[in-house]
């Protein structure tokens, strides 16, 4: 066949499951109220947690980094490209970090992906590493486990028990437990206090994937961790910087030994180049922020938004995923009908999401609302009148 007949029609077969995805344009920062394609919607899409992607400390923070560091980093941290800019981040993270992991030390990655293939091929390279692998992992966590050919054992969604089952059944001498702490389809805490004690019995790691929990969880905003009040060596962790942080880019977390040994090992640390240094300067003031009193107050204007759209909402057909997070989905099922109610809601305004399978399982097509501490009780009142008013149709 013609390759580019051949491309085609799987393109084709997308379009005919509804699985085609398409990209809007945003002409506008990244707040609830943007221009979309032209046109002023409400959003509630990003991941923006508290708002502070556009912040005007951090966007002025981030201009003063370029002026101080430059645009570009010009190669990988292990050539040259590693700037005082990321060396003060990573302190800072370990600081952060400190509490909940012994001997801590951080490290700046360009994006939470790469860092979780980064943790997964340097921890689960050896010939007997097992990785266990949480049922609704985020695709970064499955790629890792691909790239670092370990043997993977998937335990279902929540699971401690089966999990406990397959640990004690395994003589692997790498054990690692990997999970997301927040699932990001469904808002979900894993049960993480009863994964640590696993962890602990059996000498396994546990890998903590907190990309929806940084900035959001815990008292100073410092994630899954404080939520939960854990310490242990046993921790990896990784948080994301470009969700509730506002910038972009990720850090791990963990035993200073383990971190050695990815500056040592990791190739998706060691082979590429260096995220700007202006990027790491602007994450500074966002962590000012987060961990200071802004920080604790747009945390609980949120909580009272996501309050707010759990006593609002009166739905009786679709189904809700009981979550305290910012990410509230509304499962619809079909692919179809969730691109057809997504459609309606924009009609109206409102930008929703729709999230189609592989990203979530088949049959559980849904809407993925996430709420951010710049929305309004305003604007979390709109969405509620609309989604109820679309149900009843
Ligand atoms: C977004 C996300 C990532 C990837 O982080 P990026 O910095 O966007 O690459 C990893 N894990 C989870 C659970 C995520 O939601």
């Amino acid at each position: 066949m013609d390759p580019i007949e051949h491309v085609e029609r799987k393109l084709a077969d997308l379009e005919a499951h509804s699985l085609t995805r398409r990209r809007r344009i945003a002409d506008t920062r990244c707040t609830p109220l943007q221009v979309v394609d032209g046109r002023a919607m409400l959003a509630f899409c990003s991941n923006d947690y508290l708002g502070l992607a556009a912040h005007p400390r951090v966007v002025e923070a981030l201009r003063a980094g370029a002026q101080l560091y430059g645009a570009g980093s010009g190669a990988s941290h292990l050539i040259s490209g590693h700037s005082r800019a990321h060396a003060i981040l990573e302190e800072r993270l370990a600081d952060l970090a400190a509490p909940h992991l012994p001997e801590a030390r951080a490290l700046y990655f360009s994006t939470g992906y790469m860092a979780n293939l980064a943790v997964l091929t340097a921890l689960g390279a050896d010939n007997d590493a097992v990785i266990f692998s949480e049922a609704l992992n985020h695709a970064s966590l499955i790629d890792g486990a691909r790239l670092a050919r370990a043997a993977v054992t998937v335990y279902p969604h929540g699971d401690v028990a089966a999990l406990e089952a397959q640990l004690a059944a395994s003589t692997a001498a790498t054990k690692i437990v990997a999970t997301d702490a927040v699932f990001s389809m469904d808002g979900k805490l894993a049960p993480l206090p009863q994964l640590l004690a696993l962890c602990e019995r059996h000498g396994a790691w546990l890998f903590v994937d907190d990309a929806h929990g940084f900035g959001v969880l815990g008292a100073q905003g410092r994630g899954a961790l404080e939520h939960f009040g854990l310490r242990s060596p046993n921790i990896v962790y990784v948080g994301t910087l470009g969700k509730a942080a506002g910038v972009g880019g990720a850090f791990i977390a963990a035993h200073a030994s383990v971190i050695e040994l990815l500056v040592q090992r990791a190739r998706p640390y060691i082979y590429t180049t260096a995220a700007p240094p202006a990027l790491a300067h602007a994450l500074l003031t966002s962590l000012d922020i987060i961990t200071g009193e802004e920080g604790a107050g747009l945390r609980s204007h949120l909580e009272l938004l996501v309050a707010q759209l759990d006593a609002e909402l009166r739905l009786a057909r679709w189904q809700r995923v009981v979550s305290s997070t910012p990410i509230q989905p509304i499962v619809i099922g079909p692919n179809d009908e969730a691109l057809r109610i997504a459609a309606a809601l924009y009609a109206r305004g409102l930008w929703v999401p729709a999230i189609r399978p592989p990203t979530v399982p088949n049959g559980t097509a849904r809407l993925r609302v996430t709420l951010s501490a710049a929305h309004t009780h305003d604007e979390v009142a709109q969405l509620a009148t609309a989604l109820n008013e679309l149900e009843a149709m």
